[in-house]
Protein backbone atom coordinates (compact mmCIF):
# COMPACT_ATOMS: atom_id res chain seq x y z
CA UNK A 1 0.00 0.00 0.00
CA UNK A 2 1.48 3.50 -0.96
CA UNK A 3 0.60 5.51 2.09
CA UNK A 4 1.78 7.74 4.55
CA UNK A 5 1.37 4.88 7.54
CA UNK A 6 3.48 2.14 5.65
CA UNK A 7 6.23 4.67 4.55
CA UNK A 8 6.50 5.12 8.21
CA UNK A 9 6.75 1.78 8.86
CA UNK A 10 9.49 0.63 6.21
CA UNK A 11 11.95 3.55 7.81
CA UNK A 12 11.15 2.11 11.12
CA UNK A 13 12.16 -1.38 10.01
CA UNK A 14 15.07 -0.69 7.78
CA UNK A 15 16.01 3.05 8.58
CA UNK A 16 15.40 3.12 12.33
CA UNK A 17 18.09 6.24 13.16
CA UNK A 18 15.77 8.01 10.38
CA UNK A 19 12.81 8.48 12.98
CA UNK A 20 12.83 10.30 15.82
CA UNK A 21 10.07 9.18 18.27
CA UNK A 22 8.43 11.24 21.12
CA UNK A 23 6.65 9.10 23.29
CA UNK A 24 6.66 11.51 26.23
CA UNK A 25 3.17 13.50 26.89
CA UNK A 26 4.06 17.10 24.99
CA UNK A 27 1.98 20.04 23.86
CA UNK A 28 1.75 20.66 20.37
CA UNK A 29 2.42 24.06 19.99
CA UNK A 30 6.15 24.96 19.05
CA UNK A 31 7.81 21.84 19.58
CA UNK A 32 7.67 20.47 16.57
CA UNK A 33 9.35 23.33 14.90
CA UNK A 34 11.64 24.04 17.93
CA UNK A 35 12.71 20.35 18.18
CA UNK A 36 13.84 20.58 14.10
CA UNK A 37 15.76 24.01 14.17
CA UNK A 38 17.70 22.81 17.22
CA UNK A 39 18.40 19.25 15.78
CA UNK A 40 19.33 20.58 12.49
CA UNK A 41 21.76 23.02 14.18
CA UNK A 42 23.46 19.73 15.13
CA UNK A 43 23.85 18.53 11.75
CA UNK A 44 20.31 16.10 12.13
CA UNK A 45 17.49 15.84 10.07
CA UNK A 46 15.02 12.98 11.40
CA UNK A 47 11.81 12.39 11.11
CA UNK A 48 9.84 13.56 14.04
CA UNK A 49 6.73 11.33 15.69
CA UNK A 50 5.10 13.09 18.40
CA UNK A 51 2.97 9.97 19.88
CA UNK A 52 0.88 11.50 22.93
CA UNK A 53 0.09 15.06 22.25
CA UNK A 54 -2.04 16.52 25.33
CA UNK A 55 -5.22 16.61 24.67
CA UNK A 56 -5.42 14.76 21.19
CA UNK A 57 -6.22 11.34 22.13
CA UNK A 58 -5.00 9.29 19.82
CA UNK A 59 -3.80 11.64 17.05
CA UNK A 60 -0.47 11.31 16.06
CA UNK A 61 1.92 14.18 14.63
CA UNK A 62 4.78 13.76 12.06
CA UNK A 63 7.11 16.42 11.09
CA UNK A 64 10.58 16.90 9.12
CA UNK A 65 9.59 14.06 6.60
CA UNK A 66 11.59 16.28 4.07
CA UNK A 67 14.44 17.48 5.94
CA UNK A 68 16.59 15.40 4.33
CA UNK A 69 17.26 15.48 0.36
CA UNK A 70 18.77 11.45 0.54
CA UNK A 71 15.55 10.74 2.45
CA UNK A 72 13.48 12.68 -0.26
CA UNK A 73 14.86 10.56 -2.70
CA UNK A 74 14.54 7.25 -1.46
CA UNK A 75 11.10 8.15 -0.41
CA UNK A 76 10.46 7.62 -4.12
CA UNK A 77 13.21 4.82 -5.01
CA UNK A 78 16.20 6.76 -6.02
CA UNK A 79 19.75 8.09 -4.61
CA UNK A 80 19.57 11.87 -4.20
CA UNK A 81 21.82 12.45 -7.17
CA UNK A 82 19.08 10.91 -9.05
CA UNK A 83 16.25 12.55 -8.21
CA UNK A 84 16.26 15.74 -10.43
CA UNK A 85 16.17 12.78 -12.93
CA UNK A 86 13.79 10.91 -11.64
CA UNK A 87 11.11 13.80 -11.41
CA UNK A 88 12.01 15.10 -14.69
CA UNK A 89 11.04 11.62 -16.39
CA UNK A 90 8.08 11.30 -14.29
CA UNK A 91 6.65 14.57 -15.47
CA UNK A 92 7.09 13.37 -19.22
CA UNK A 93 4.87 10.02 -18.14
CA UNK A 94 2.42 10.85 -15.99
CA UNK A 95 0.21 7.72 -14.81
CA UNK A 96 -3.71 8.59 -14.55
CA UNK A 97 -5.05 7.84 -10.60
CA UNK A 98 -7.40 4.93 -10.12
CA UNK A 99 -11.45 5.89 -8.80
CA UNK A 100 -12.44 3.80 -6.04
CA UNK A 101 -15.49 4.08 -4.34
CA UNK A 102 -14.45 4.73 -0.80
CA UNK A 103 -11.23 4.97 1.62
CA UNK A 104 -9.84 4.53 4.74
CA UNK A 105 -10.26 8.71 4.92
CA UNK A 106 -13.88 8.59 5.41
CA UNK A 107 -13.79 6.18 7.89
CA UNK A 108 -14.18 8.71 10.77
CA UNK A 109 -16.69 11.76 9.29
CA UNK A 110 -17.40 14.75 10.93
CA UNK A 111 -20.13 16.56 9.46
CA UNK A 112 -21.79 20.20 10.06
CA UNK A 113 -20.95 21.13 13.03
CA UNK A 114 -19.55 18.73 14.25
CA UNK A 115 -16.26 19.20 12.01
CA UNK A 116 -14.22 21.19 14.76
CA UNK A 117 -10.66 22.26 13.73
CA UNK A 118 -9.57 22.84 17.31
CA UNK A 119 -9.84 19.31 17.61
CA UNK A 120 -6.82 18.93 15.07
CA UNK A 121 -3.60 18.92 16.65
CA UNK A 122 -2.79 22.10 14.44
CA UNK A 123 0.26 23.57 15.89
CA UNK A 124 1.75 27.04 16.45
CA UNK A 125 4.98 26.99 15.02
CA UNK A 126 6.88 30.54 15.71
CA UNK A 127 6.07 33.13 18.65
CA UNK A 128 5.62 36.03 15.46
CA UNK A 129 3.04 33.58 13.90
CA UNK A 130 -0.97 35.01 13.66
CA UNK A 131 -2.09 32.02 15.27
CA UNK A 132 -1.89 28.03 14.61
CA UNK A 133 -1.13 27.10 10.66
CA UNK A 134 -1.64 23.95 9.20
CA UNK A 135 1.72 24.08 6.71
CA UNK A 136 1.26 20.56 4.79
CA UNK A 137 -2.38 21.10 3.53
CA UNK A 138 -2.69 19.96 -0.36
CA UNK A 139 -4.83 22.08 -1.45
CA UNK A 140 -7.40 19.60 -3.80
CA UNK A 141 -9.33 21.65 -6.42
CA UNK A 142 -11.08 21.47 -10.01
CA UNK A 143 -10.76 23.66 -12.48
CA UNK A 144 -13.95 25.37 -12.71
CA UNK A 145 -14.19 25.17 -16.59
CA UNK A 146 -12.41 22.15 -17.36
CA UNK A 147 -12.72 19.63 -14.01
CA UNK A 148 -9.23 19.27 -14.08
CA UNK A 149 -7.93 18.01 -10.66
CA UNK A 150 -5.02 20.34 -9.37
CA UNK A 151 -2.93 19.91 -6.01
CA UNK A 152 -1.10 22.55 -4.45
CA UNK A 153 0.14 23.79 -1.21
CA UNK A 154 -1.51 26.96 0.55
CA UNK A 155 -0.17 28.01 3.91
CA UNK A 156 -3.69 27.78 6.32
CA UNK A 157 -4.38 29.82 9.78
CA UNK A 158 -6.69 28.61 12.08
CA UNK A 159 -9.48 31.26 12.50
CA UNK A 160 -12.15 29.35 14.10
CA UNK A 161 -13.39 26.11 14.30
CA UNK A 162 -14.70 26.12 10.85
CA UNK A 163 -12.56 28.95 9.31
CA UNK A 164 -9.59 29.30 7.89
CA UNK A 165 -7.53 32.15 6.47
CA UNK A 166 -5.52 30.87 3.64
CA UNK A 167 -2.71 32.66 1.15
CA UNK A 168 -2.28 31.52 -2.13
CA UNK A 169 1.07 33.43 -2.45
CA UNK A 170 2.39 31.10 -5.50
CA UNK A 171 -0.74 32.39 -7.67
CA UNK A 172 -0.36 29.65 -10.09
CA UNK A 173 -3.16 27.55 -10.55
CA UNK A 174 -5.38 27.19 -7.88
CA UNK A 175 -4.99 31.03 -7.58
CA UNK A 176 -6.30 30.85 -11.64
CA UNK A 177 -8.88 28.45 -10.51
CA UNK A 178 -10.16 30.80 -7.47
CA UNK A 179 -10.36 34.04 -9.84
CA UNK A 180 -12.56 32.29 -12.41
CA UNK A 181 -15.23 30.71 -9.42
CA UNK A 182 -15.20 34.38 -8.04
CA UNK A 183 -15.67 35.77 -11.24
CA UNK A 184 -18.41 33.62 -12.23
CA UNK A 185 -19.54 34.80 -8.61
CA UNK A 186 -18.97 31.06 -7.19
CA UNK A 187 -17.16 29.51 -3.89
CA UNK A 188 -14.54 27.25 -4.66
CA UNK A 189 -14.49 23.43 -3.80
CA UNK A 190 -11.93 22.39 -2.18
CA UNK A 191 -10.78 19.72 -0.25
CA UNK A 192 -7.59 20.27 2.23
CA UNK A 193 -5.47 16.93 2.06
CA UNK A 194 -3.09 16.54 5.02
CA UNK A 195 -1.05 13.54 5.21
CA UNK A 196 0.06 11.59 2.35
CA UNK A 197 2.70 9.24 0.51
CA UNK A 198 5.83 11.41 -0.33
CA UNK A 199 5.42 10.76 -3.66
CA UNK A 200 1.73 12.81 -3.27
CA UNK A 201 3.37 15.55 -1.18
CA UNK A 202 6.21 15.61 -3.64
CA UNK A 203 3.65 15.77 -6.43
CA UNK A 204 1.79 18.77 -4.65
CA UNK A 205 5.36 20.95 -4.88
CA UNK A 206 5.79 20.36 -8.63
CA UNK A 207 5.23 22.80 -10.94
CA UNK A 208 3.00 20.99 -13.87
CA UNK A 209 0.97 22.10 -16.86
CA UNK A 210 -2.55 23.84 -16.26
CA UNK A 211 -4.20 20.49 -18.15
CA UNK A 212 -1.80 18.02 -15.89
CA UNK A 213 -3.25 16.48 -12.57
CA UNK A 214 -0.65 16.02 -9.71
CA UNK A 215 -2.14 13.10 -8.61
CA UNK A 216 -1.12 11.18 -11.74
CA UNK A 217 2.76 12.75 -11.05
CA UNK A 218 2.48 11.12 -7.99
CA UNK A 219 1.31 7.86 -9.50
CA UNK A 220 4.33 8.02 -11.44
CA UNK A 221 6.53 8.96 -9.05
CA UNK A 222 5.34 5.77 -6.95
CA UNK A 223 5.56 3.40 -9.85
CA UNK A 224 1.50 2.88 -9.21
CA UNK A 225 -2.04 4.85 -10.11
CA UNK A 226 -2.66 6.47 -7.03
CA UNK A 227 -6.26 5.91 -5.43
CA UNK A 228 -8.72 8.22 -5.25
CA UNK A 229 -12.55 8.39 -3.94
CA UNK A 230 -14.67 11.61 -4.04
CA UNK A 231 -14.96 14.01 -0.94
CA UNK A 232 -18.07 13.85 0.88
CA UNK A 233 -19.53 17.38 0.96
CA UNK A 234 -17.99 18.57 -2.11
CA UNK A 235 -16.97 17.57 -6.02
CA UNK A 236 -13.17 17.06 -5.42
CA UNK A 237 -10.60 13.95 -5.09
CA UNK A 238 -8.79 13.06 -2.59
CA UNK A 239 -6.53 9.98 -2.28
CA UNK A 240 -8.17 7.11 -0.63
CA UNK A 241 -5.84 6.45 2.00
CA UNK A 242 -4.76 9.97 2.82
CA UNK A 243 -4.77 10.62 6.27
CA UNK A 244 -7.33 13.61 7.11
CA UNK A 245 -9.24 15.75 4.61
CA UNK A 246 -10.74 19.35 5.45
CA UNK A 247 -13.56 20.23 3.14
CA UNK A 248 -14.86 23.21 2.30
CA UNK A 249 -15.11 26.11 -0.23
CA UNK A 250 -12.56 29.17 -0.66
CA UNK A 251 -14.78 32.26 -0.19
CA UNK A 252 -15.65 34.22 -3.68
CA UNK A 253 -16.97 37.72 -1.88
CA UNK A 254 -14.75 37.47 1.46
CA UNK A 255 -11.64 38.41 2.18
CA UNK A 256 -9.93 38.74 6.05
CA UNK A 257 -6.21 39.25 7.25
CA UNK A 258 -4.57 36.48 6.74
CA UNK A 259 -0.50 36.13 9.05
CA UNK A 260 1.64 36.96 9.80
CA UNK A 261 3.68 33.61 9.06
CA UNK A 262 7.15 32.74 9.48
CA UNK A 263 8.33 32.55 5.73
CA UNK A 264 11.06 31.00 4.33
CA UNK A 265 13.55 33.64 4.33
CA UNK A 266 13.07 33.55 8.30
CA UNK A 267 11.19 36.65 8.68
CA UNK A 268 7.43 36.76 9.51
CA UNK A 269 5.49 38.32 6.48
CA UNK A 270 1.67 39.17 6.31
CA UNK A 271 1.97 39.58 2.45
CA UNK A 272 -0.75 37.21 1.47
CA UNK A 273 -3.88 37.16 -0.77
CA UNK A 274 -5.71 37.12 2.18
CA UNK A 275 -8.41 34.31 1.42
CA UNK A 276 -11.19 32.77 3.50
CA UNK A 277 -11.92 28.99 3.51
CA UNK A 278 -15.15 27.67 5.22
CA UNK A 279 -14.84 24.00 6.61
CA UNK A 280 -17.96 22.13 5.34
CA UNK A 281 -16.45 18.54 6.65
CA UNK A 282 -13.53 16.79 7.94
CA UNK A 283 -12.21 13.26 7.59
CA UNK A 284 -10.39 11.00 8.76
CA UNK A 285 -8.63 7.53 9.22
CA UNK A 286 -8.42 6.01 12.50
CA UNK A 287 -6.00 6.99 14.72
CA UNK A 288 -4.85 9.49 12.20
CA UNK A 289 -1.69 10.82 11.51
CA UNK A 290 -1.44 15.16 11.25
CA UNK A 291 1.33 15.83 9.27
CA UNK A 292 3.23 19.23 9.77
CA UNK A 293 6.18 20.92 7.75
CA UNK A 294 8.87 22.77 9.42
CA UNK A 295 8.00 26.52 7.97
CA UNK A 296 10.22 29.45 7.67
CA UNK A 297 13.84 28.93 6.87
CA UNK A 298 14.10 25.10 7.93
CA UNK A 299 15.68 22.71 5.66
CA UNK A 300 12.34 21.03 5.17
CA UNK A 301 11.00 23.67 4.05
CA UNK A 302 13.19 24.83 1.58
CA UNK A 303 13.88 21.29 0.80
CA UNK A 304 10.46 20.86 -0.38
CA UNK A 305 9.91 24.29 -1.74
CA UNK A 306 12.85 24.54 -4.04
CA UNK A 307 12.41 20.55 -5.22
CA UNK A 308 10.80 21.33 -8.57
CA UNK A 309 12.40 24.46 -9.60
CA UNK A 310 15.75 23.27 -9.42
CA UNK A 311 14.54 20.11 -11.31
CA UNK A 312 13.89 22.52 -13.72
CA UNK A 313 16.74 24.84 -13.72
CA UNK A 314 19.17 21.25 -13.50
CA UNK A 315 17.66 20.08 -16.59
CA UNK A 316 17.74 23.30 -18.45
CA UNK A 317 21.89 23.69 -17.17
CA UNK A 318 22.69 20.14 -18.54
CA UNK A 319 21.02 20.82 -22.17
CA UNK A 320 22.58 24.40 -22.70
CA UNK A 321 26.13 23.89 -20.82
CA UNK A 322 28.35 20.58 -21.46
CA UNK A 323 30.76 21.86 -18.68
CA UNK A 324 27.93 22.24 -16.06
CA UNK A 325 28.29 19.60 -13.44
CA UNK A 326 25.97 19.81 -10.58
CA UNK A 327 24.21 22.78 -8.13
CA UNK A 328 23.86 23.22 -4.42
CA UNK A 329 21.53 26.05 -3.09
CA UNK A 330 22.71 26.23 0.79
CA UNK A 331 19.81 26.22 3.22
CA UNK A 332 21.84 29.51 4.51
CA UNK A 333 21.04 31.26 1.47
CA UNK A 334 16.94 30.59 1.78
CA UNK A 335 16.33 30.37 -2.07
CA UNK A 336 18.68 32.88 -2.68
CA UNK A 337 22.05 31.52 -3.38
CA UNK A 338 23.28 28.85 -5.37
CA UNK A 339 26.91 26.79 -5.89
CA UNK A 340 27.55 26.07 -9.15
CA UNK A 341 30.13 23.14 -10.25
CA UNK A 342 31.37 23.25 -13.70
CA UNK A 343 34.21 21.20 -15.41
CA UNK A 344 35.69 24.36 -16.65
CA UNK A 345 37.68 24.15 -20.16
CA UNK A 346 37.40 27.76 -21.16
CA UNK A 347 37.83 31.10 -19.67
CA UNK A 348 34.86 32.61 -19.24
CA UNK A 349 32.76 29.66 -18.43
CA UNK A 350 31.86 30.48 -14.96
CA UNK A 351 30.57 33.82 -16.04
CA UNK A 352 27.87 31.87 -18.96
CA UNK A 353 26.94 29.64 -16.23
CA UNK A 354 25.79 32.18 -13.34
CA UNK A 355 24.55 34.33 -16.08
CA UNK A 356 22.84 31.74 -17.38
CA UNK A 357 21.53 30.36 -13.92
CA UNK A 358 20.17 34.43 -13.26
CA UNK A 359 17.86 34.09 -16.05
CA UNK A 360 16.50 30.46 -15.11
CA UNK A 361 15.75 31.35 -11.79
CA UNK A 362 15.27 35.32 -10.63
CA UNK A 363 15.17 34.18 -7.23
CA UNK A 364 18.77 33.62 -7.05
CA UNK A 365 20.89 36.79 -5.48
CA UNK A 366 24.35 35.04 -5.84
CA UNK A 367 25.82 32.41 -7.98
CA UNK A 368 29.20 31.23 -6.60
CA UNK A 369 30.89 29.44 -9.92
CA UNK A 370 33.53 26.64 -8.66
CA UNK A 371 36.14 23.74 -10.47
CA UNK A 372 35.29 20.35 -10.23
CA UNK A 373 37.39 19.64 -7.43
CA UNK A 374 34.59 21.39 -5.17
CA UNK A 375 31.50 20.03 -3.19
CA UNK A 376 29.01 22.60 -4.06
CA UNK A 377 26.94 20.84 -0.99
CA UNK A 378 29.78 21.69 1.57
CA UNK A 379 29.97 25.75 2.09
CA UNK A 380 33.58 25.52 4.02
CA UNK A 381 34.31 24.02 0.80
CA UNK A 382 32.89 26.57 -1.36
CA UNK A 383 34.23 29.82 1.01
CA UNK A 384 37.84 28.02 0.65
CA UNK A 385 37.51 28.23 -2.64
CA UNK A 386 37.07 31.67 -2.82
CA UNK A 387 39.58 32.39 -0.51
CA UNK A 388 41.86 30.63 -2.78
CA UNK A 389 40.62 31.05 -6.23
CA UNK A 390 39.65 34.26 -6.23
CA UNK A 391 40.30 38.16 -6.45
CA UNK A 392 37.40 40.67 -5.95
CA UNK A 393 38.22 43.07 -8.11
CA UNK A 394 38.09 40.48 -11.54
CA UNK A 395 36.33 37.40 -10.55
CA UNK A 396 33.36 39.13 -9.31
CA UNK A 397 30.26 41.09 -11.38
CA UNK A 398 27.38 43.01 -9.85
CA UNK A 399 23.95 43.09 -12.48
CA UNK A 400 21.63 45.90 -11.24
CA UNK A 401 18.07 46.19 -11.46
CA UNK A 402 16.89 42.71 -11.83
CA UNK A 403 13.78 41.02 -11.36
CA UNK A 404 13.82 39.39 -7.60
CA UNK A 405 11.52 37.53 -5.00
CA UNK A 406 9.14 40.11 -3.46
CA UNK A 407 9.96 38.49 0.24
CA UNK A 408 13.44 39.54 0.09
CA UNK A 409 13.42 42.19 2.54
CA UNK A 410 16.13 44.04 1.03
CA UNK A 411 15.01 44.51 -2.03
CA UNK A 412 13.12 47.44 -3.68
CA UNK A 413 9.42 46.16 -4.87
CA UNK A 414 10.68 42.67 -6.63
CA UNK A 415 14.00 44.55 -8.03
CA UNK A 416 17.82 44.29 -6.92
CA UNK A 417 20.81 43.10 -7.98
CA UNK A 418 22.46 39.79 -8.49
CA UNK A 419 26.86 39.09 -7.75
CA UNK A 420 28.28 36.38 -9.73
CA UNK A 421 31.55 35.30 -8.39
CA UNK A 422 34.03 33.25 -10.18
CA UNK A 423 35.73 30.83 -7.38
CA UNK A 424 37.60 28.67 -9.97
CA UNK A 425 41.17 28.71 -10.54
CA UNK A 426 43.03 30.18 -13.43
CA UNK A 427 43.66 27.70 -16.58
CA UNK A 428 47.35 28.67 -16.64
CA UNK A 429 47.87 28.18 -12.72
CA UNK A 430 47.97 24.94 -11.09
CA UNK A 431 45.47 23.85 -7.96
CA UNK A 432 45.82 20.93 -7.00
CA UNK A 433 44.60 20.02 -3.65
CA UNK A 434 46.77 18.56 -1.04
CA UNK A 435 46.07 14.83 -0.51
CA UNK A 436 46.58 11.94 1.42
CA UNK A 437 47.71 8.79 -0.22
CA UNK A 438 45.08 5.92 -0.97
CA UNK A 439 46.97 3.65 1.14
CA UNK A 440 46.50 5.32 4.26
CA UNK A 441 42.51 6.76 3.47
CA UNK A 442 42.16 2.69 4.00
CA UNK A 443 44.04 2.56 6.99
CA UNK A 444 42.17 6.07 8.40
CA UNK A 445 38.82 3.89 7.05
CA UNK A 446 39.42 0.79 9.31
CA UNK A 447 40.78 2.94 12.26
CA UNK A 448 37.73 4.54 12.22
CA UNK A 449 35.09 1.80 11.33
CA UNK A 450 31.98 1.84 13.35
CA UNK A 451 32.61 5.50 14.23
MN1 LIG B 1 -1.37 22.35 -11.38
Amino acid sequence: MNDLRTFLDEIRRNDPQQLLTISEKTDKDYLPTGLALELEKRGKAPILLFEDLQGFGNMKLVANLFASRERMARSVGVQADDFFNKLSGCLDALLPAEHVSDGPVHEVIWLGSQADLTKLPIPRHFSEDAGPYITAGMVAARDPDTGVGNLAYARLQVKGPRLLGASLHSRQHLWDYFQRAQKAGKDLPVAVVIGAHPAVMLAAAAKMGMDEDEYDLAGALMGRPLELCRARTVDVNVPAHAEIVVEGCLLADTFEKEGPFGEYTGYATGRSTNNVLRVTAITMRESPIFVDIVPGNSSEHLILGGMSKQAWVHKRMKEALPFFMDFHYPPSGTHFHAFVRINKTAEGQPQQAAQLMFGLDHYLKLVIVVDSDINPASESDVLWAMATRMQADKDVAIIPNSLCNMLDPSSRDGVGAKMMVDATGSMKASFSRLTIPPETRQIVAQLLKGN
